[in-house]
């Protein structure tokens, strides 16, 4: 009898054989990666976050991802780190609040590139794992998605809810199995100043870099 978190079995949607999987970290994609690899879908991991500073944080939510996807035999491509275009959007939008327009920019440039990869490399599905943080706004991640891949026909964005049914639970179960990197703000530079005025203002530390994994407080 299942359960209703029982992780289910996953359908690419009609018409698609493969999926281009987005990836912003490995925290994010642990459970996506798992729940299509019991599938049984075949997929491949998109690896585009030029938002991510600095240079070690970046390198260290790539690896960490790059890891979990060899011990899964998954392909990952490991895109740019133009981090000059990323700048470029952003101007004018520094002090935006998290969920404004900034991330609107951000996840839509993500997304830009995640389908020109997949309309250039034959995949007619792309998806990504943003949505399954409960950080994010899952419409404003959907909204961005559908719009990258409008403009190319035969491209579409698959919505699928990665929280439901136990997923977000999952998620956190696999980022403490595997003692996953966790990284105490979004990524941007402008996410890290307000994470740090946040705890400074709590009288909290100041954001260590690479200094916490899952499952260190237990
Ligand atoms: S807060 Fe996160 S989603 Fe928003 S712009 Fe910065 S890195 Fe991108």
């Amino acid at each position: 009898m299942s359960t209703a978190d029982e992780r289910q079995t996953l359908h690419l949607p009609q018409g698609h054989t493969k999926l281009l999987l987005h990836s912003c970290c490995a925290p994010c994609s642990g459970e996506v990666m798992e729940a299509l690899h019991a599938s049984g879908i075949d997929y491949a991991i998109f690896f585009y976050n030029p938002n991510i500073h600095p240079k070690k944080e970046y390198l260290l939510r790539k690896e960490e991802n790059i890891r979990f996807a060899e011990q899964h035999g998954i392909e990952f491509i490991d895109a740019d780190y133009d981090t000059d275009n990323w700048f470029a959007r952003a101007k004018g939008m520094e002090y935006e609040p998290e969920r404004g327009i900034r991330c609107t920019m951000c996840f839509d440039m993500r997304f830009e590139r995640t389908a020109l990869y997949a309309k250039e490399n034959g995949y007619t599905l792309i998806s990504s794992s943003l949505g399954i943080s409960r950080w994010k706004d899952m419409n404003q991640i959907n909204d961005c998605g559908h719009r990258a891949a409008a403009p190319y026909e035969g491209i579409e964005y698959w919505d699928y809810n990665w929280r439901k049914k136990g997923g977000s639970k999952r998620m956190i179960e696999i980022s403490k199995r595997e003692r996953f990197y966790q990284q105490e703000y979004c990524g941007c530079v402008y996410s890290l100043r307000d994470s740090n005025l946040h705890r400074k203002a709590q009288g909290r530390d100041l954001i260590k870099l690479g200094v916490q994994y899952y499952g260190d407080d237990e």
